[in-house]
C-alpha cells in the first residue's frame, strides 16, 4: 500500500519513520538515539539478539547506541574488555554490588568512601544479610586483616575525598585476590587519563560519568568497566534495576570525554600550582596534596600517576567553621558547588555538606576538620585562581 492510500491520521502516527538508518556521507559525530524501542525486521532477529548471538538493540533500558557508543569509549580508555554505563554514579555502584554479593557474603571497604556509597553499604546492603568492615586502605596490615573466609568484596577508592589520599591498587589488589575476594575501584577523582586500576590488578572500575568523564557539569551518570563476564553479571542486574542513562546524556558524556585528556593535564597542573601556593601562606595551616612533594603519599602517587596528580586538592585554614565559611565567601571566581570536576574551580565545605551526618569525632579522625576546604581545580588560567585565592586568603 502506497502512503498516499493512507489516511492522514495513520500517516501522522508512522511520521518519521522513513528517516534513512544509514546515512551517506555519515555525520562526523554520532547522531542521538532518542527512541525507547527498534522495530525488527522479524521474529528471527528478536531470536538471534534476545539469545546474543547477534548484537542489537531492543529496548533502551536494555542498550542503546549511544550507550554503547560511551561504554565502548570508556573501556578502551580503561584497558577494560566490556563497560555498563548507568543514570548516575550511585547507579553504576548499586548495580555492581547487588551483582557480585548475596546474603552472607562480606565486604571489605575503605573507611574513607564517597558518602552516597557509605550510605549504601550502611543502609541498605547491610538489609540484605552483606556485612561490611571499614579499614584504612593505606594501611595494608589492616586491610589484610579484615578479610574473613566470606569475604567477596574489596571496595576502594583511587584517590579518596576530602583528604586526597591515595591507594596502593596493585598492592591490595593482589592481597585481595589471595583471600579470593575480588576488587572493585571507584576512579572518579582520577579519571583513565591519570590511572587506570584493572592494569593495577583490579576487577572492575567504576566512575561517576556526574564527574571528570563528562566534565562539563551537565549530566548525571555513571559506569562500570571489567571484564566480558563480569560486565554480563552486572547488566543482566541493572537492568532489573532500571537506572537507565538517557541517550542524550550518554551522547553528551561521549562528547565530553573527547576532551578528557586535556582537562586533566590542565586541572592537574592547575591543582599542584595552586596546593604550592597556599602551602607558603600563613593562613593556611595544612594543604591535601598528593603532587606536593611534601606529601606522606609523594612517592606512590609519582608511581602510580605519571602523568599528574589530579584536579582535586583540600586545605585546611585558621579560625576553623569561621575561617573557612569567611574564605570561601571572599573568593570571586570560585563558587561554593557541592560537586566537582567541572570546568570552572569551586570550592566545597566537607563538613558542612558531604560529612555533614558524620560524627563529628569521626570526621577529626579523618582529618575532616571544620577548616578544611575542598577544592575542584578547573580549566582556568592558573594567574586567575592564584590572585583570587590570595584576596581571600588576605582578607580571612
Ligand atoms: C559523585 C561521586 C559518586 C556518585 O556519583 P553520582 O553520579 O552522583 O551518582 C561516587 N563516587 C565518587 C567518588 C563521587 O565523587
Amino acid at each position: 500500500m502506497s502512503n498516499k492510500e493512507l489516511d492522514l491520521r495513520t500517516r501522522a502516527a508512522h511520521s518519521g519513520s522513513q528517516t534513512p538508518t544509514a546515512v551517506s556521507p555519515r555525520p562526523a559525530v554520532p547522531p542521538i538515539y532518542q527512541t525507547s524501542v527498534f522495530v525488527y525486521e522479524d521474529l528471527e532477529q528478536v531470536d538471534d539478539i534476545q539469545e546474543g548471538r547477534k548484537e542489537g538493540f531492543l529496548y533502551t533500558r536494555y542498550t542503546n547506541p549511544n550507550h554503547r557508543g560511551f561504554e565502548l569509549a570508556v573501556a578502551d580508555m580503561e584497558g577494560g574488555g566490556d563497560a555498563m554505563c548507568m543514570a548516575s554514579g550511585m547507579g553504576a555502584i548499586s548495580a555492581s554490588l547487588l551483582a557480585l554479593v548475596s546474603g552472607g557474603e562480606h565486604i571489605v571497604a575503605a573507611r574513607e568512601l564517597y558518602g552516597g556509597t557509605y550510605g549504601l553499604l550502611v543502609n541498605e546492603v547491610s538489609r540484605f544479610g552483606v556485612a561490611t568492615t571499614f579499614v584504612d586502605p593505606c594501611d595494608p596490615t589492616a586491610v589484610e586483616a579484615a578479610f574473613t573466609p566470606s569475604t567477596r568484596l574489596l571496595y576502594l577508592e583511587t584517590i579518596s575525598n576530602p583528604t586526597i589520599r591515595v591507594t596502593d591498587i596493585a598492592r591490595l589488589s593482589s592481597a585481595a585476590h589471595r583471600h579470593g575476594a575480588q576488587v572493585i575501584v571507584d576512579n572518579t577523582f582520577a579519571s583513565p587519563y591519570l590511572v587506570q586500576p584493572l592494569k593495577l590488578g583490579a576487577d572492575l572500575c567504576i566512575h561517576s560519568a556526574t564527574k571528570y568523564i563528562s566534565g562539563h557539569s551537565t549530566l548525571t551518570g555513571g559506569v562500570v568497566v571489567g571484564s566480558p563476564d563480569l560486565i554480563r553479571r552486572i547488566r543482566k542486574t541493572a537492568i532489573s534495576l532500571g537506572a537507565t542513562m538517557s541517550p542524550f546524556d550518554a551522547w553528551l558524556a561521549a562528547m565530553g570525554l573527547k576532551t578528557l585528556a586535556l582537562r586533566m593535564e590542565r586541572c592537574s597542573s592547575n591543582a599542584l600550582e595552586l596546593a604550592e601556593f597556599l602551602s607558603r601562606q600563613p593562613s593556611v595551616t595544612h594543604v591535601n596534596y598528593p603532587g606536593l612533594k611534601a606529601h606522606s603519599q609523594h612517592e606512590l602517587a609519582c608511581s602510580m600517576m605519571p602523568r599528574g596528580f589530579g584536579g582535586m586538592l583540600s586545605f585546611e585554614v585558621k579560625g576553623g567553621a569561621e575561617g573557612a565559611s569567611h574564605v570561601m565567601a571572599s573568593l570571586k571566581l570560585c563558587p561554593i558547588v557541592p560537586s566537582l570536576a567541572g570546568t570552572s574551580t569551586t570550592t566545597s565545605h566537607p563538613a558542612k555538606t558531604s560529612h555533614r551526618s558524620m560524627p563529628a569525632d569521626r570526621r577529626a579522625e579523618l582529618g575532616i576538620t571544620d577548616g578544611l576546604i575542598r577544592v575542584s581545580a578547573g580549566i582556568e588560567d592558573i594567574g586567575d585562581i592564584i590572585a583570587d585565592f590570595d584576596q581571600a586568603l588576605s582578607k580571612a
